[in-house]
């Protein structure tokens, strides 16, 4: 499998959330190597995929915080210690081997001394265009995300959506797009008040009050019709790409064949965070415990329990008591 790696790593973290990212930068500081596994295209778990531009007020040190820039502070703490980062790819099986945990992923296998399932509300992934025989343009012009700006260069752009993601697309594109249209079924958007004001000014066409019908073209998206969900009037427009941003879905999915021990849709832990599976520990949304609480404030408390109680899981002879922070960061 394409993305295979033979060496065993320490710890594999199932989750690029808060739990999963303030994880990894704790697990650097105890000298594990790990990786962050998550389905989604970038870090930064509900905060990323669901309320970006929402305030948050309730995180120790931010009075008030940005959901995108505590996103892009965790990430930055996170690397610190340069863990493997692995994104769209969703942890499909975790089995026992030996004494190593094989996880298989959509893309790979990897084999780790330890696991912390981080895994929030479950595996991300973007709600499909409700359009008969979507799938098939998928790869041939139809996206569910933008990765790199630079390969819609010079193309005609359809964006559909009006949250956070399709405004926010929308106007990075503008760089590079030969033209953007902002697809949308509403006239009010979900999105940031500032953002959308910026795209009604800028050269972007908005079409709202309309919702996709079909996709056309061959071996690529050539075009796409649209109609007015008042009207019925249709108008096809032609396009190179469809980047559709219509939301994401969650799924405990695969998980929930682990053999983990749950409650609901949550696993259960002890104080020391561990599953019912040894060296398997859990922390954040996905983890519960007498008195939990799902916040961000206590996926980041969390974290650095199961960490911890991880390296003893490895190293017996390890101190529990992390060394303070300014020992283990130059
Ligand atoms: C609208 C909204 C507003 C909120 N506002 C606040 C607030 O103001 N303050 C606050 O403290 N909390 C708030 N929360 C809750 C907060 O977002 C969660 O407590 C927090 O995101 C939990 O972090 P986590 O890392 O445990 O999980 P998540 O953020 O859910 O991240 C889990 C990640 O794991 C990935 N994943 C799951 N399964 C797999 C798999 N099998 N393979 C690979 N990847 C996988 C997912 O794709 C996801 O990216 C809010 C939540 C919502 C929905």
């Amino acid at each position: 499998m394409a993305n295979s790696d033979e060496r065993v790593m320490d710890l594999a973290i199932i989750g690029g959330g808060p739990a999963g990212l303030f994880a990894a930068f704790y697990a650097g500081l105890r000298e594990m190597d790990c990786t962050i596994f998550d389905s989604l295209p970038e870090l930064g778990g509900q905060l990323a995929a669901l309320y970006p531009e929402k305030y948050i007020h309730d995180v120790a040190g931010f009075p008030s915080v940005r959901a995108r820039e505590l996103v892009d502070r965790c990430v930055q703490q996170a690397m610190r210690f340069e863990p493997g980062v692995r994104l769209e790819e969703t942890v499909r099986h975790l089995d026992r081997e030996g004494d190593l945990w094989r996880l298989e992923t959509n893309k790979g296998l990897y084999r780790a001394r330890t696991v912390i399932i981080a895994a929030g509300l479950g595996a991300f992934s973007p709600r499909r265009l409700p359009v008969d025989g979507s799938e098939q343009w998928e790869g041939k012009g139809l996206y569910y995300g933008v990765g790199n700006l630079e390969s819609f260069r010079g193309q005609r752009v359809v964006i559909v959506g009006g949250g956070d993601s399709a405004v926010d697309w929308a106007l990075h594109l503008l760089d590079v797009a030969e033209s953007v249209t902002l697809v949308h079924r509403r006239d009010g958007f979900r999105a940031h008040e500032e953002s959308v004001n910026q795209l009604r000014e800028s050269r972007a066409v908005m079409k709202l009050f309309y919702e996709v019908r079909s996709i056309q073209g061959d071996d690529r998206i050539k075009s796409i019709t649209i109609f007015h969900n008042k009207t019925g009037e249709e108008e096809t427009l032609p396009a190179d790409a469809v980047v559709a941003s219509i939301g994401y879905l969650s799924s405990l999915g695969p998980i929930a064949d682990w053999g983990l021990e749950f409650e609901g849709k949550q696993i259960k832990v002890n104080s020391r965070l561990e599953t019912n599976l040894p060296g398997v520990f859990a922390c954040g949304d996905i983890c519960t415990y007498p008195g939990k609480i799902k916040l961000i404030a206590c996926a980041f408390g969390e974290a650095p329990i199961a960490v911890s109680h991880a390296k003893l899981h490895i190293d017996p002879k390890a101190r529990l008591q992390p060394a303070h922070s300014s020992e283990g960061v130059q």
